[in-house]
């Protein structure tokens, strides 16, 4: 029963879209997938959203990437995780209702969320526009789009894309070009921005002969966006599969890694390489087609330790080996207009809500092309949603 004191609960419609109701007050209730134990597959649930404070946006969610650390965090895979635990952290949606203070963004407007939604704003990371790598909150970073301690909110546990809505501090929240399909532009928002800035940072332009290692999610953004960039693009997978589609992506060469042949020609072939690989695997063979000065760059964080470096494949060509999380919010941004700019989004299978358990496995199998996307209008369709204990 709803008490005079009880706060206004109310349910986003089933169209996000059709939920333009600026003037509702209160926090809401709404639907979700996600975990509900380590052993148990994602369901269905319900989940609480604030209300959106003073410099809040809250955001309809259209629709959410399915990235490969979604899979390793619900399962517990990185660390223990607390549950109910809804992923997602590649978000794409309009604007519901803003803060009076909110500047940067209007009721209406096409926006994105990626891993973050906070952090502490003043460290050296924060200022310098590295909010990824702040090191400001006595937690120690910052605040995660799911799965993180909100200490903003009360230490609430962030839940992430997943759901018909969320609630973040506008600087935050990024601008998506209302140029890019929304659906296929979700991905960018994690798999675009992973490959983007180590692209960027490792100096990538006209003629930077790049290697790919794996080509799933983010893979086939690195493919993208290093092409844009002006690089010699080669792929590496692990079998003659995806060839065709490696080609389709702007890929200049493949090379098959089961067959030591095509590795042994790829020798000192390339200035940077970008791993994307999901699971432990053997460095030594890819730091053995870099040339002088060459970097490798680790994307891909696997649950179990990875073989060791034999460091004379550091030594006798200077090759850096080095790693990258993400990219900051400004960064984020310019990634969202670069890919305007050059009419890039991932290559995506949308799905429904009842579709995600079938994408993680098929996402572990590597059968995916290459992006699954929730569709999240599906989460108000289908079975009811059971109440989250939490
Ligand atoms: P994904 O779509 O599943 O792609 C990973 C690719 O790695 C697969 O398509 C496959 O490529 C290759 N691969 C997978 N298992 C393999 C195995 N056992 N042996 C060899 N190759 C294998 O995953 P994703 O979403 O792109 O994410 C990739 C990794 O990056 C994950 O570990 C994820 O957690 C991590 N990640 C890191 C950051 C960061 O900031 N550093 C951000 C996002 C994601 P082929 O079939 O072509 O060989
Ligand atoms: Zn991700
Ligand atoms: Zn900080």
């Amino acid at each position: 029963m709803m008490g005079y004191m009880t706060p206004r609960i109310t349910r986003l419609p089933v169209t996000a879209l059709d939920a333009l109701e600026t003037l509702q007050t209160g926090p809401r209730e709404v639907r979700a997938v996600g975990g509900v134990a380590v052993d148990k597959p994602l369901e269905r649930l319900t989940i609480q959203r604030r209300e959106p404070d003073e410099h809040d946006v809250e955001i309809a969610i259209e629709f959410c990437g399915l990235c490969h650390s979604d899979v390793h965090s619900v399962r517990g895979e990185w660390r223990e995780v607390e549950y109910p635990y809804v992923p997602g952290h590649e978000i794409v949606g309009r604007v519901t209702r803003v803060g009076s203070a909110v500047t940067k963004h209007a009721v209406g407007d096409r926006v994105g969320i990626g891993c973050l939604v906070d952090s502490c704003r003043t460290c050296e990371g924060c200022t310098a526009g590295l909010e990824q790598f702040c090191t400001g909150s006595e937690l120690g970073g910052g605040v995660g789009t799911y799965g993180a301690v909100d200490y903003r909110h009360h230490g609430e546990q962030t839940q992430g894309g997943y759901s018909e809505s969320i609630v973040a501090n506008e600087g935050y929240v990024l601008r998506i070009p209302e140029s890019l399909d929304p659906a296929a532009a979700a991905p960018l928002l994690c798999a675009g921005i992973t490959t983007y800035s180590p692209l960027r940072h490792a100096g990538v332009g006209e003629g930077t002969r790049v290697g790919v290692v794996g080509l799933g999610g983010l893979g086939h953004m690195a493919v993208k966006i290093a092409k844009a960039m002006g690089a010699q693009v080669t792929v590496f997978s692990r079998s003659e599969a995806k060839k065709d589609d490696a080609g389709a992506l702007g890929a200049d060469r493949y090379v098959t890694t089961s067959d030591a042949e095509q590795m042994q020609a790829a020798s000192r072939s390339l200035d940077v390489i970008i791993d994307t690989v999901a699971a432990p695997h053997d460095l030594n063979e890819y730091l053995a087609t870099l040339d002088l000065d060459g970097r490798l760059v680790q994307v891909g964080l696997p649950s179990e330790a990875m073989p060791p470096v034999d460091v004379r494949n550091l030594i006798f060509k200077r090759v850096s080996y080095t790693g990258s999380l993400i990219g900051g919010i400004a960064e984020t941004q310019e990634m969202l207009d670069f890919c305007a700019e050059h009419g890039i989004t991932a290559d995506i299978e949308v799905i429904s809500a009842d579709e995600v358990n079938e994408a993680y496995d098929r996402m572990v199998a590597g059968d995916v092309k290459y992006r699954f996307v929730l569709d999240n209008s599906t989460l108000g369709e289908g079975s009811e949603p059971k109440e989250a204990s939490a």
